[in-house]
């Protein structure tokens, strides 16, 4: 095959792992990354963790150095480098780099420019101060960390309702503050169920955080040292505030492209990853995916899509045929000793996609009862009442229990009804679990609802 030139917009998830794999199967060809930013191959997960003080060294965030790749991996590194524009017809980009802008050629393009922040209509008077930040790169994060460090806060709000505001909430009352969640609904995100969102906010009033819940931010503005979230209900004060009220996938700079973008203007791609244009390629956060409960697009931003997606572009860019399957919106958490885990989809959302689902909860140990160490592991199951097939579960308890969740991802994504769940032959010891494990006796269970 004749040498090809692939360039790749983004450095982190989904663009190395697209670029060391087209470097692997088509050592020849030149492939060429693109980054914004001063980084790549970052572990954008682990920044909360950074930021409570359990991970210590910033560099253990950074998962592959511009060294291995550009001397191991044989990929051209460009940092600082912002692509500005796309033109599938020419198969061309433009680049800024300073003060200069080029125009570069592709035989191949591949998309991986991940999400940005979304304020949600939240005015954001003085957004120079540093002192109202949203957490998505790790230069946010190392502002975040310094203001912590130099300014002493004593005070701080979480604007959010979803995991990055969750997993912030524990960072900042572990360092010592006064932590605030402030959220539109008197629930988390409506990715949580309602049992669920309930036990996470018991326990954070548990473990001192305070709830402005069904508030709705009109804007957050500085006076003097401090920053006023003004509210539907009055003014709260601040030392600084985190906005985390999720994410838009990155996208604006395709809007005149002709490159198909769908929802929240994600980009549309088939189950190979190709756009509407076969040469351009997208993957992760910027990417529309497929829900593989209901069949319809899906835009979930999460790490290992954007690892897999990119693994596959890259795969299928140097001549492979390989298909994403698409997302079951698995996810995992934690709120101090509290695991939080989900899949699939909630009753709400399973209504709206009209299936007649039937939602049940239940609450078991993750050890049988004499046996030390046993606490308890809460389910909430969604099945279809037709044909009794898993459509959702979700867990809150240990955080070795909620790590089931896998299984229940699994069986989703199988089709399994609570049936053929029953039957599944799954390990028992009383160091690990009850007799009836909890997928099984979440199947047990269900076979009454149908
Ligand atoms: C605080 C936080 C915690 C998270 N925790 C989890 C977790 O626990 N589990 C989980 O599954 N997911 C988690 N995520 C989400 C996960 O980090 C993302 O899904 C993943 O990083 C997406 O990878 P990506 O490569 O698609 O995009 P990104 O990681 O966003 O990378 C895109 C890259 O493209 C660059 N770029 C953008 N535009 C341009 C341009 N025009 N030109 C050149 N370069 C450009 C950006 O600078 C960036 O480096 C978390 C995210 C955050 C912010």
């Amino acid at each position: 095959m004749l040498s090809k030139t692939v360039l790749i917009i983004g450095g982190n998830a989904a663009g190395l792992s697209a670029a060391s794999q087209v470097k692997k199967i088509q050592p020849g060809w030149k492939v060429i990354v693109y980054e914004k930013g001063p980084y790549i191959s970052y572990a954008g997960c682990g920044m909360p963790y950074f930021l409570q003080g359990i991970v210590s060294e910033f560099e253990g965030l950074l998962e592959l150095t511009p060294e291995t790749v550009v001397k191991d991996r044989k990929i051209e590194l460009n940092l600082h480098h912002e692509v500005k524009s796309v033109n599938p017809v020419k198969k061309e980009i433009t680049v800024k780099n300073g003060g200069t802008v080029e125009t570069i050629a592709f035989d191949y393009l591949l998309l991986a420019t991940g999400a940005l922040p979304s304020r949600r209509g939240i005015e954001v008077k003085h957004p120079f101060s540093r002192r109202v930040f949203t957490l998505k790169s790790l230069d946010d994060m190392l502002e975040i960390s310094a203001l912590m460090e130099e300014q002493k806060p004593r005070r701080c709000g979480v604007i959010g309702g979803g995991y990055i505001a969750v997993e912030m909430l524990e960072a900042f009352q572990a360092r010592g503050l006064e932590t605030h969640l402030v959220h539109r609904r008197d629930q988390l995100a409506n990715t949580f169920e309602p049992e669920i969102s309930a036990m996470i906010l018991e326990k954070m009033k548990e473990e001192g955080i305070a709830l402005d819940l069904n508030r709705d931010v009109l804007e957050v503005a500085e006076a003097g040292e401090e920053i006023i979230v003004r509210t539907d209900k009055g003014d709260l004060i601040f030392d600084f505030v985190l906005i985390a009220t999720g994410v838009d996938p990155n996208t604006a700079f395709l809007q005149d492209s002709g490159i198909e973008l769908g929802i929240k203007g994600s980009v549309v791609v088939n189950k190979q990853l190709q756009t509407n244009f076969p040469y351009i390629y997208a993957a992760g956060d910027c990417a529309q995916t497929t829900s593989i409960i209901t069949g319809q697009p899906a835009y979930v931003p999460l790490a290992p899509k954007a690892n897999k997606e990119g693994f596959i572009a890259g795969a299928n860019i140097a001549g492979g045929n390989e298909e994403f399957a698409g997302i079951g919106e698995t996810a995992i958490t934690k709120f101090a000793d509290m695991g939080i885990a989900r899949t699939g989809l909630t009753q709400e959302a399973a209504v709206k996609s009209s299936f007649d689902a039937v939602k049940y909860t239940f609450s078991t140990s993750n050890r049988p009862r004499y046996y030390p160490g046993g606490e308890e592991l809460y389910c909430v199951c969604v099945i279809n009442r037709d044909d009794g097939r898993f459509l959702g579960a979700q867990m809150a308890g240990p955080l070795d229990g909620v790590k089931r969740i896998d299984v229940f991802a699994l069986l989703i994504q199988q089709k399994m009804t609570v049936g053929e769940t029953f039957k599944l032959d799954l390990a028992y010891a009383p160091p690990f679990s009850p007799v009836y494990d909890p997928v099984i006796l979440a199947a047990r269970l269900g076979r009454k609802h149908i």
